[in-house]
């Protein structure tokens, strides 16, 4: 149904994303990344850039394609078959790309994000420490003006691209005072992989292997002035516009991986027979799969409304609240289509002989990372709590329905 209400210009992106996803992406690559033979699959990157895949959202005179949310929500979930590893290396140009289209000053968009797009230079996001990533506003990384450049020091964790990007976005206290507000204490910056940028450690993972997780130590590391994003404490403004790229790429890539496992798995019932006869004719069987579609429709309704409210103009917190809720029910629904996936298929599902266990694996990251289900929950309550309070009550005044409406000495609020 959903290729019906999508614009012609998504449709050809799905279609463009589908043929790349089928065409160029040998399964070796997979494989090998899986075994933790690669740590960066630098030649994936830079076949996107040839195919001119990277960030279609991103203007087309710095190597986007100038196309909308609608498009990228299509594209990832066409990138998303491939699991979260290689989707995860396809959303982090996305990420860093909307902050240095947004915000960046000319030369940061002609030095970094235009090749970037090209797939000539790669990019990785440096927000969470060790001390946590949840309390972003806890940052201790810091970065002290002197001259023409700042001195950053710190360490971050979990850095996708920590071996193997080329610049990194860093997130760092440019106001050490510790009364000050965390609100405008930090700044952004790009952070060439240069002296004093180093790769301290790779994580061992459960899935979502080869794209290099690293923690990564900043000592003394020299930053042009120039490489600062927007300016001095603008870090919190640019992170509330970075959770909308942040969390609908999950939302969205999560949905590709889902679909090929249902794929798989529905075949697999049409053939596989017990008791004699196809086991799609048990509806122990066949209801998992009516219940798998269901939340699939359901998860891609979210994901694709959200995409579109942003393209029509939603306000930020809006924005930021429906992109929370998405990831929140998208992530949720998918890794229950593949667990359903794995369930109909028996023990064969959770061999190697077929991918489900693999997507199940990866798929796991997705409630955790670009901020946890908790902190989805944290801002969805927070956001709609403001809007209840601060908007005009324009419905009909149900209260005065009930039978007793006029009690209003029961009406009691502690
Ligand atoms: C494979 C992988 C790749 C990643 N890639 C990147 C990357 O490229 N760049 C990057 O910067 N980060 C990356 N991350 C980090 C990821 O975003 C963080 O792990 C995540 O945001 C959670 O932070 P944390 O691990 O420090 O958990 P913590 O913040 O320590 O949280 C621990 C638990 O406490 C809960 N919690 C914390 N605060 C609250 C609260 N206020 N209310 C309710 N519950 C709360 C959390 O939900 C969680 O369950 C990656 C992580 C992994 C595992």
């Amino acid at each position: 149904m959903f290729d019906y209400i999508l614009s012609d210009e998504a449709k050809k992106h799905k279609e463009r994303v589908r043929t790349f996803v089928r065409d160029e992406i040998p399964p070796s690559l997979l494989k090998q990344m899986d075994r933790n033979e690669i740590q960066y699959p630098t030649e994936y990157l830079q076949k996107l850039g040839e195919h001119n895949l990277i960030c279609c959202r991103v203007p087309v005179e710095y190597g986007g394609r100038g196309l909308n949310w609608e498009c990228e929500v299509v594209g990832l979930e066409e990138i998303g078959v491939l699991g979260s590893s290689l989707p995860c290396l396809y959303s982090l140009p996305i990420i860093t790309g909307e902050a240095m289209s947004m915000f960046g000053s000319e030369y940061q968009k002609q030095n970094y994000l235009k090749p970037m797009c090209e797939g000539k230079k790669f990019t990785a996001e440096a927000l969470t420490e060790p001390r946590g990533g949840s309390d972003f506003f806890g940052a201790t990384c810091s970065a002290i003006k002197e001259g023409d450049h700042y001195i950053l020091n710190g360490e971050k964790r979990f850095v996708v691209g920590g071996e193997g990007a080329d610049f990194f976005l860093t997130y760092a206290r440019t106001n050490t005072d510790p009364k000050a507000d965390p609100k405008t204490a930090l700044s952004l910056f790009i952070v060439d992989k240069t002296e004093g940028v180093s790769t301290e450690y790779l994580f061992g993972l459960l899935g979502t292997r080869g794209g290099g997780a690293a923690r990564i130590k900043f000592s003394n590391v020299k930053v042009p002035k120039e490489n600062l994003i927007l300016g001095e404490g603008a870090g919190g403004k640019i992170f509330y516009q970075m959770m909308v790229p942040e969390r609908l790429t999950t939302a969205a890539g999560g949905l590709g991986s889902a679909r090929t496992c249902l794929h798989i798995a529905t075949k697999y019932t049409t053939r596989r027979k017990a008791f004699g006869q196809e086991i799609k004719n048990f509806q122990g069987v066949s209801f998992k799969i009516a219940d798998s579609i269901t939340l699939l429709d359901a998860a891609r309704s979210i994901v694709l409304n959200t995409a579109r409210s942003i393209d029509a103009g939603a306000p930020p917190a809006l924005q930021r609240r429906l992109v929370s809720e998405s990831k929140k029910f998208s992530t949720k629904a998918c890794w229950k289509v593949i667990n359903n996936a794995m369930q109909v298929m028996g023990g064969i599902g959770y061999t190697t002989v077929y991918p489900i266990e693999r997507i199940l694996r990866d798929s796991r990251i997705g409630e955790l990372w670009t901020g946890t289900t908790e902190i989805m929950n944290l801002i969805i309550q927070h956001e709609y709590y403001k809007e209840i309070i601060t908007e005009k009550w324009l419905d009909r005044d149900v209260e005065q329905d009930a039978l007793d409406s006029d009690a209003v000495e029961e009406k009691h609020y502690g």
